[in-house]
């Protein structure tokens, strides 16, 4: 079934979508490209996709079309103190929560840790001296993309060895160009702080698994997060076929709902070693990209309708 785009004609936010798995290797990547392709075959531009496993982003990779239009630094502030005003009264240390700041009176001794520093701008605030002024330093850099279909991509590349990697997310979405319906969030790995930063304004997640006890495991994890933070969530297995019969068990026990399963294909997988993701995809796998892109459809619609409804 098509449903069209005029049902967010009105909507002022776009429906944002997040792909998350607990582990890495789980192909949630190969998702997140497969559902942007797909979903653009309905969405046209209106769909976006940013990757934000900023520590190593690789949709690029499968986007063999791709074609950097823009490319900017982003930084953080850094606080600097200056020894002239410093009374090395501390009271910026005490302000400052991530410890980032050593300061021993005796010594007149004033550092900034700047790998430790959260660029909150307590420590400016807390000083009564005016010895602290902010600089911005390079954490890492945004480029965005045309990709020959849909609306584009934004990737978030942080530097290498650089901390601040939920910061460089928040940083990489607040950069998404343009005004597109829908957005798409290729997560970072793991159930931490970067996973908390990409799917805390979503609508809906993705959560992408593999029949293992690894995949399980993780899964669990994941499922703990989004429902603490109250977000909607479908499942999908990749490698179906592979493992046990244990994720599919527990998906059917707690009711929660599968979204797809895209059978362990070794043609797929070598395809994917290769970077050809896109082209020739396997019967199989097209016809489960297509039910998850239609079920996906569905969802934005009825939740849309209900949003015209509440006001
Ligand atoms: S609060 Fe200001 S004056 Fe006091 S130690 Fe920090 S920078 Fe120096
Ligand atoms: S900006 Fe915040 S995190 Fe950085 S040194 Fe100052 S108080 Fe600490």
């Amino acid at each position: 079934m098509y449903i069209g785009i005029g049902i967010w004609n009105f909507l002022f936010m776009p429906y944002k979508i997040a792909i998350a798995s607990g582990k890495g290797g789980t192909g949630k990547t190969t998702v997140s490209v497969n559902l942007y392709k797909y979903l653009s075959e309905k969405l046209s531009n209106n769909i976006y996709l940013t990757d934000c496993d900023v520590e190593e982003p690789n949709s690029l990779l499968f986007l063999n079309n791709a074609v950097k239009v823009s490319e900017s630094t982003a930084t953080q502030l850094i606080p600097e103190i200056d020894p002239e005003k410093c009374t090395y009264c501390g009271k910026c240390a005490d302000w400052c929560e991530f410890n980032a700041l050593s300061i021993i009176k005796k010594a007149k001794f004033a550092e900034v840790n700047a790998t430790l520093c959260h660029s909150c701008g307590a420590c400016s605030a807390a000083c009564n001296f005016d010895a602290i002024t902010e600089h911005p330093e390079p954490i890492g850099k945004i480029a965005e993309y045309e990709t020959g279909f849909g609306g584009g991509l934004t990737v978030g590349r942080l530097n290498i060895g650089s901390p601040m990697q939920t910061m460089m997310i928040e940083k990489t979405k607040e950069s998404i160009p343009g005004n597109h319906k829908v957005l798409l969030f290729d997560s970072p790995p793991g159930t931490s702080c970067p996973v908390v930063e990409t799917v805390s304004d979503v609508n809906y997640v993705v959560l992408v698994t593999e029949p293992t006890p690894f995949g399980f495991h993780d899964l669990k994890l994941m499922i703990g997060l989004v429902t603490e933070m109250k977000l909607p969530f479908g499942i999908v297995i990749n490698k179906a076929g592979l493992g046990n019969n244990e994720v599919y068990d527990y998906i059917s026990a707690n009711n929660f709902e599968l979204l797809g399963e895209i059978p362990f294909s070794k043609e797929y997988a070598s395809r994917y070693s290769t970077g050809n993701l896109l082209e020739d995809i396997p019967l199989v796998v097209d016809t489960v990209f297509r039910g998850i892109s239609e079920r996906l459809m569905q969802k934005m619609e009825h939740d849309e309708r209900n949003h015209h409804t509440e006001r």
